[in-house]
């Protein structure tokens, strides 16, 4: 049974439309219980009837056509009680109602299950029998778990538009809730970016053209040919010869003598190209997953890729070639850090995204570069969206869909404002970061992708706090090479010099997945993450931190930064590797460095209890509160399920930042912040009430928090501080700071309000 559960889940997820997922439905389902009927109906919500969608058994000329009210019939009854009516003598039941356009007068037993997603009834799955008898216990559990897959599967497809139940056109005006991800607000079109192909959900499919099916593969495979040629052209001056040669590698893999013979050799078997294309690249994964060599086992991945490209074609039936109108939005179910490199600067207005969360580091990376973005619209039907006007209200969190003029003019009026706050910050941008009683807090600039140091630097940022490296390791279609880091990060700190700029180490795994190197893990922020990766690929870490020294040649700016340290050994561990790598830059080649302070990140609560340890150990203490208050707190930064769980406010996080200040100060150890938290105007004041000796934030906070930092004085923060430290709930907390902010005359800097 669970083998028959699979497949049909399986089929049906993989379905192009409502109608072929629905047959498949009713087809396999009367199969394996043997029944005479299968039948579906959904529910039309705008009707407030069940329809009769799909049918094997009953008169198929009554699918569309018979419906039956919540009140009505059996199916409505079924609906009504959310719980399935099994039936020996159907006709008998009071609320049997008798349709003579459906046939069904000849059936005796009946079983009907709701189909509920999110405590709501989408629809009624029934199967009936001529004979009179009741459907076992067996029987019932079989068709309440395909219903409850169901589900999931038919409210994704409708919410997405994959399978849309209404006639297709233009989506009507509506506003859908999400998560204020990066603050601002855009006018602009939606351009939909639709999700890789999925190689493990091509269903198996015999075909009765081979020769289409191989006319088709044979044209997917150019187009895929043309376009590697086309990235490793663009690529040409960038990479070596030697890195060259890996395109050429692809090109010779989709080769119709190698892989592409064995999938024509599939096909002429009988199988549709998808199902053979599938078949022929996982065989290759499963095989190359297993051998020894690693050189060979990372070429797995390479074949999954070009595995999937190859199967987008064909999905697609064309070439993709994406072209970004001048006001693009980018919208998708999940979209992925490349995507903002692919659109051109100038072009990209904002970000929309059905997963993730305010804390996801595609957020994190929309606030870096000033893009609004908002995230966490489960109810979104983004997949029919693509070419509309749309409104994207990143401080409430807000999508409005093809909205009318009256709504274009007010956030029309809401943007000019902003552009004039904007103005008036940056007045005061290039004044120095002091409270009104004269105490300094220096303000440093967190970083990934290249900076806009000019204007950071007339924000009066007093260094980079923290430089995300792995933004540029997960850009990237490899890892870079150690030339390629040493030109990345010489521009970096060249940029900010003299000032100090802090690198932190590759901080891979977790929410920030690298393309070429996927680690499934079913646990990821708990698993292999930050610097537990790169101790165990010293390879890697050796050839960054040994690029990281080199480019601080001459300039001698560089601190190192570790993440997601647990423990002392770790630290250990790592700065005798930084030591190797600086030892020999110095001795073998003659470089004259001078030794870069290094310090640990406190994100992870153990490293919150060894701060005097760690202090012996490392020059200087960073806390991560976007990590901290994850693990904390127990809720996925990455989840919008129970992203209103999480607070950099929750009291328990404010007692442990308090903590970690306070032993950091016993144990003589400098230490500041660069988590999201100082980037918010009243969390830097509670943070240099704290004690914290420095705040990194990202270049659209800087004029902010400086904003706020300059017309308060120490007495009142800490008075605010005393007044936060002694609340119950995180509302509590948000309910001072609200009025504490007001009171200053600073609530504006929370954005235009509407
Ligand atoms: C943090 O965890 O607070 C942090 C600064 O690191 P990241 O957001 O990159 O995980
Ligand atoms: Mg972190």
């Amino acid at each position: 049974m669970l083998e028959t559960l699979r497949k049909i889940v399986q089929e049906v997820g993989s379905a192009r439309n409502l109608q072929t997922a629905l047959s498949i439905i009713v087809r396999r389902v009367r199969k394996a219980m043997g029944t005479d009927v299968c039948s579906v109906y959904l529910l039309d919500a705008k009707r407030g009837r069940y329809v009769l969608m799909d049918t094997l058994g009953l008169n198929p000329a009554a699918i569309g056509l018979v419906s039956l009210a919540p009140s009505e019939g059996l199916v409505g009854y079924v609906g009504q009680r959310e719980e399935p009516v099994n039936l020996e003598d159907a006709p008998q039941h009071s609320r049997y109602r008798y349709l003579p356009e459906t046939g069904e007068e000849k059936y005796h037993s009946f079983l009907g299950v709701p189909i509920i997603h999110q405590r709501h009834a989408l629809g009624v799955l029934v199967v009936q029998q001529k004979i009179k008898r009741r459907f076992d216990e067996g029987e019932e559990a079989f068709l309440v778990t395909i219903a409850a897959q169901l589900a999931a599967l038919l409210a994704h497809a409708q919410i997405s538009g994959s399978m849309n139940l209404l006639p297709s056109g233009k989506f009507s005006s509506a506003s859908f809730e999400g998560l204020p991800a990066a603050p601002g607000v855009a006018i602009g079109q939606a351009v939909v970016i639709m999700p890789i192909a999925d190689l493990d959900s091509v269903p198996e499919r015999l075909s009765d053209d081979l020769e289409a099916e191989k006319v088709s593969f044979l044209q997917a495979l150019s187009w895929v040919r043309e376009d590697i040629r086309a990235v490793g052209a663009k690529l040409a001056n960038r990479v070596s010869v030697q890195e060259q040669a890996l395109f050429d590698a692809y090109l010779q893999m989709l080769d119709e003598e190698s892989l592409g013979a064995e999938v024509i050799k599939r096909i002429e078997e009988g199988h549709w190209a998808q199902g053979a294309l599938a078949y022929v690249v996982k065989r290759h994964v499963k095989y190359l997953e297993k051998v020894e060599d690693s050189y060979l086992r990372e070429r797995a991945a390479d074949i999954r890729d070009l595995g999937r490209r190859v199967l987008a074609c064909l999905q697609e039936g064309g070439e993709v070639r994406q072209e970004y109108p001048p006001n693009t939005l980018l919208v998708g179910e999940e979209l992925s850090p490349t995507l903002l490199g692919e659109v051109p600067k100038e072009k990209l207005l904002g970000l929309i995204s059905v997963k993730g969360s305010s804390n996801s580091h595609l957020a994190i990376l929309a606030r870096a570069m000033g893009i609004p973005a908002v995230m966490g619209l489960t109810d979104l039907p983004w997949a029919q969206l693509d070419g509309q006007q749309i409104i994207l209200d990143g401080y409430r969190g807000q999508v409005i869909t093809t909205p009318d003029e009256r709504k274009v003019r007010q956030y029309e009026l809401f943007i000019q404002e902003e552009r004039a706050l904007t103005e008036s910050l940056e007045a005061e941008a290039g004044l120095p970061c002091v409270t009104r009683d004269g105490h300094r807090i220096p303000l440093m600039l967190n970083t990934g992708l290249a900076a806009d140091h000019v204007r950071a630097l007339s924000y009066g940022a007093e260094g980079v706090g923290l430089y995300r490296t792995e933004v540029q390791f997960m850009m990237a279609e490899r890892f870079p090479s150690e030339q390629e880091q040493v030109n990345l990060y010489r521009q970096q700190l060249s940029a900010f010099s003299p000032r100090e700029v802090t690198m932190r180490t590759l901080d891979i795994g977790g929410d920030k997945p690298l393309p070429y190197f996927p680690i499934e893990e079913e646990n990821p922020c708990l698993g292999w993450r930050g610097i537990r990766f790169t101790l165990d690929h010293p390879e890697v870490f050796l050839s960054q931190v040994r690029a990281m020294l080199r480019a601080s040649e001459g300039l001698d700016n560089l601190r190192i930064l570790l993440p997601m340290i647990s423990s002392v050994r770790e630290v250990e561990e790592a700065r005798a590797l930084i030591r190797r790598a600086w030892s020999e830059l110095r001795q073998d080649e003659g470089l004259p460095l001078v030794n870069p302070k290094v310090g640990a990140m406190i994100e992870v609560p153990a490293a919150m209890f060894q701060i005097q340890a760690l202090a012996e150990r490392v020059d200087y203490l960073s806390v991560g509160s976007n990590d901290l208050t994850q693990y904390l707190l127990a809720v996925d930064r990455d989840n919008p399920r129970v992203a209103r769980l999480y607070s950099g406010y929750h009291p328990a996080v404010l007692q442990a930042l308090m903590h970690i200040a306070t032993q950091a100060h016993a144990a003589r150890i400098p230490v500041s912040l660069c988590g999201e938290l100082a980037g918010d105007p009243a969390g830097a004041i509670l943070l240099m009430a704290m004690g914290y000796q420095g705040l990194s934030m990202n270049l659209a906070s800087l004029p902010r928090v400086k904003a706020a930092i300059r017309r308060v004085d120490v007495p009142q923060a800490r008075e605010l501080l005393a007044r936060v430290l002694t609340c119950a709930s995180t509302d509590q907390v948000v309910g001072h700071l609200g009025v504490f902010m007001n009171e200053l005359g600073l609530g504006w800097l929370a954005g235009p309000k509407g």
